[in-house]
């Protein structure tokens, strides 16, 4: 399982201040794999009232749609990884 970390804002936080958000691509991991399920992904707790309200569709077009509606979001996960752009 993958650290709780934003991933509309790049936020780290403690687990119990946001949520794993389930999406409609989730698929559960095999009995004693050990990794991240896909479609299984961390919110904190300012963001994921909007991952859940968009939870019925899969990961990858949930957070497409937050990050048009948060386009600031690529730029806070980008100046919080210390990483130049690619
Ligand atoms: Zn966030």
């Amino acid at each position: 399982m993958k650290p709780p970390v934003c991933a509309l804002c790049g936020r780290r936080f403690p687990s119990s201040e946001g949520r794993l958000v389930k999406f409609s691509n989730y698929q559960p991991l095999p009995e004693r794999m050990m990794g991240h399920p896909v479609g299984a992904v961390w919110f904190c707790e300012r963001h994921v009232g909007v991952a859940e309200r968009l939870s019925g569709r899969t990961s990858t077009a949930a957070l497409a749609a937050m990050n048009l509606r948060h386009p600031f979001g690529a730029l806070l996960r980008l100046l919080r990884s210390g990483r130049p752009p690619n």
